[in-house]
């Protein structure tokens, strides 16, 4: 059965821009036939708070949004995210990375030229990836905080590719999208608090909600291409992609309660009625 999902991370209180996509996500799974999973992704332990969760489960009631089957939390799957995580590591595609985050900005700054991943970050210029078998496994022993890099050199040797993933637009027609994931280098995959990031636990959950249609927005676009290089390396299957525009704020800004965009909570206490701000947002 076409298989739905909306994934907020439950960072702060939702906004329009996440109202909209979980309300394209509705309108699409039931023009599919399908059901639509609702997934919180809190895998960032100091930020994601019991009363935000609740409160975003509050706020999608509150739109009208109903989903199918229980609720899936991040926080639950860490054994799923750490068996992936071996699984690469064990095959050489993963290393441990004990750089803090200035040494890699100051390595980076080394470099002739800073060249930067999607997400604009330096490019991790391979420090750790030269250490000897034993200064890894000395340093693992003594417990030295550490991330995990993917090995993108391995990884693309291991999965050449060419990688591509299917995108379909909102009337169902699709069609293959080329992916470059070398474009995120030696990417953090596990963060030093969890045995995972973002990258990990979405391409894990994915696959395990047999999850078949993606609708995300368009700042994602760039992760679908190291997605479908794990997908690849895990033996996961690849969903459908759909990435829609952005909301954006009267300055051209995509919405962000960084940057003071009215949260939901705001408009209901402001009176707006969900019909309304469903149809605004073009959804009757
Ligand atoms: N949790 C992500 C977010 O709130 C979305 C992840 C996804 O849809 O793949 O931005």
């Amino acid at each position: 059965m076409p298989t739905f999902r909306f994934a907020p991370s439950p960072n702060g209180r939702l906004h329009l821009g996440h109202a909209f996509s979980a309300l394209l996500n509705a309108r699409l799974a039931a023009r599919f036939g399908g059901r639509l999973l609702l997934r919180i992704e809190d895998i960032d332990p100091g930020r994601s708070r019991p009363d935000l969760i609740a409160a975003v489960i509050d706020d999608l009631a509150w739109l009208g949004l109903r989903f199918d089957g229980p609720v899936r939390r991040q926080s639950e799957q860490m054994d799923a995210y750490r068996a992936n995580l071996e699984s690469l590591a064990a095959r050489g595609l993963a290393y441990p990375c004990f750089c803090s985050r200035s040494e890699v900005a100051a390595a980076a700054n080394r470099a002739e030229a800073i060249r930067r991943d999607p997400d604009g970050a330096p490019l991790y210029p391979g420090t750790c990836r030269h250490l000897t078998e034993g200064a890894v496994a000395g340093r693992l022993a003594r417990g030295e905080p550490h991330t995990w890099r993917l090995a993108m050199d391995r990884a693309l040797a291991t999965a050449p590719g060419p990688h591509r993933f299917t995108a379909f637009d909102t009337q169902g027609p699709e069609h293959l999208a080329p992916a470059d994931p070398a474009r995120w280098g030696d990417t953090v995959i596990a963060r030093r608090d969890v045995p995972t990031s973002y990258h990990l636990a979405v391409v894990t959950d994915d696959a395990t909600q047999d999850v078949s249609h993606v609708v995300r927005g368009a700042d994602l676009l760039a992760a679908t291409d190291l997605h479908v290089l794990l997908q690849a390396l895990l033996g996961l299957a690849s969903p459908r992609y759909h990435h829609h525009s952005l909301l954006l704020d009267a300055t051209g800004a995509k919405l962000a309660k960084s940057r003071g965009s009215q949260s939901l909570a705001d408009l209901r206490a402001q009176g707006t009625e969900p019909q309304a701000l469903r149809a605004s947002l073009g959804f009757s």
